[in-house]
């Protein structure tokens, strides 16, 4: 088991009003099974200062779905780092694969707003993955280096201390398919040698988060990965119970 302390994200996408994510992490909070690992959850921009509040004092930590890169200005719909760590939040997810299909995100925009989230001193959680045409294709190790390369464009390991990793193959997010435990494994390990590659050292303390369909009957193979840290979870951290299995896998 490697040192680095395991990290379960909840990622809410566009669910759970305030009410509805106060009731969650009240429930989430409660004494539950020993996990040493990390938590946080992800709200939407909206329900993030109620939930926030609700968490204050728990295990469980809040943070923002995405963010811009300046801190204000005429960027109509947007809310910015400062904002997110002004309602409570302590985490950034960045360049997750809804926002690279859905709205344009590129690896330059990550790279924008990763520099931005870390000179506010939130926490980064940046998503790499691949598409299934791509690892088909043989283009799996090329896509992951052009993304992590790209997000960490011009940053230095100083500065990306508190980096997270999310390894997400686009075909298993919320299609019920998971990569095998050697396949993730097998992508970690390669990632994990491209952080090597640019920063040194970084890499054995930078977290990489396996996400793709985590449910509770698998997070426990996936969790024991030794370069598996962690599990960024959609559709299971809407409820309490498979939330909580998957903290308690950890
Ligand atoms: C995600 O959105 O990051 C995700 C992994 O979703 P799901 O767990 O539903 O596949």
């Amino acid at each position: 088991m490697s040192t680095r302390t395991p990290f379960i994200a909840g990622n809410w996408k566009l669910n759970l009003s305030g009410e509805e994510g106060i009731a969650l992490v009240q429930a989430l909070a409660k004494p539950a099974a020993v996990s040493r690992a990390e938590v946080a959850v992800f709200p939407t921009a909206l329900a993030l200062q109620a939930v926030a509040k609700a968490a204050a004092g728990s295990r469980i930590g809040v943070g923002g779905q995405n963010c811009h890169w300046e801190e204000k200005g005429a960027f109509t719909g947007e809310v910015s780092a400062s904002l997110l760590k002004a309602a409570g939040a302590r985490y950034v997810i960045l360049g997750h694969s809804e926002r690279r299909q859905f709205f344009g995100e590129t690896d330059q925009t990550v790279n924008r707003k990763l520099t931005a989230v870390l000179a506010q001193g939130l926490v980064p959680i940046v998503c790499i993955g691949e598409t299934l045409a791509e690892r088909d294709g043989g283009k799996l190790e090329e896509v992951l280096s052009r993304q992590v390369r790209g997000a960490c464009a011009g940053l230095s390991a100083t500065q990306l201390g508190t980096l997270v990793i999310a390894y997400e193959p686009i075909w298993a997010i919320g299609t019920g398919r998971t990569a095998t435990t050697q396949q993730a494994q097998d992508a970690h390990a390669f990632v994990r040698s491209q952080v090597h590659a640019l920063f040194g050292g970084l890499a054995d303390r930078v977290r990489i988060q396996y996400g793709g369909s985590v449910k509770p009957d698998n997070a426990k193979e996936l969790l024991a990965q030794p370069d598996v840290d962690g599990a960024l979870v959609g559709g299971a951290s809407l409820k309490a119970g498979d939330f909580g299995a998957i903290i308690a896998a950890a």
